[in-house]
């Protein structure tokens, strides 16, 4: 436990930090988008926690080993450090409910939008979840955020702007925030202009 608490921004990566490209099962699928560096960067800046928030069910399919989930995160993270960033943690949730080998065959309580990464953060990084915010491309991504009292962010990248068009106007609860980008969103976030 963490004697002092700070705000999180929550990150999903597909369509989020990097191209949706659906599933990542080479890591030469992977590519960051070119502003992903600098906004998390803007959050390190900020005193904030930076964390990354991934279901990566392709590995409970069988679609591809946890040893390529690991490269591509790998990659991430150095992406990332290229641009003088650092992710304080990197959380996937590799679960499936009812598909997979039986090690991965979980109804576990960390598959978004279930909120067991974000109570992980809370437990190991001190991540005050009330005033902390999701980013994401998709509708589960601002659930996540909303099942833990935190606000939630919709990017316009990734499938994003698809689920805004048609989706969107059926939702119970609009976003807290539509922005372009990850960039654009965490600039709103923190409140300031980046150099
Ligand atoms: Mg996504
Ligand atoms: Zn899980």
């Amino acid at each position: 436990m963490s004697p002092t608490t700070r705000p999180a921004i929550f990150m999903d990566r597909d369509g989020t930090l990097s191209h949706e490209v659906g599933y990542v099962n080479h890591p030469s699928r992977f590519r960051l988008y070119p502003w992903t560096a600098d906004a998390v960067r803007a959050i390190n800046r900020a005193g904030w926690l930076a964390v990354v928030v991934t279901n990566q069910a392709g590995v409970a399919r069988g679609y591809f080993p946890e040893s390529v989930l690991e490269e591509v995160q790998q990659r991430l993270r150095e992406g990332v450090e290229a641009g003088g960033a650092h992710f304080d943690a990197i959380y996937a949730c590799l679960h499936h409910p009812s598909v997979g080998a039986r090690q991965y065959r979980v109804d576990c309580d960390c598959r978004k939008p279930r909120p067991g990464m974000l109570h992980r953060a809370a437990r190991e990084l001190g991540a005050d979840l009330r005033s902390s915010w999701v980013i994401g491309d998709r509708h589960g991504d601002l659930q996540l955020a909303w099942n833990v009292g935190a606000r939630g962010a919709l990017v316009k990248s990734g499938y994003g702007l698809g689920e805004l068009t048609h989706l969107a106007p059926g939702w119970s609860r609009p976003p807290d925030l539509v922005a372009e980008n990850l960039l654009e969103a965490v600039e709103h976030i923190l409140g300031r202009d980046l150099e």
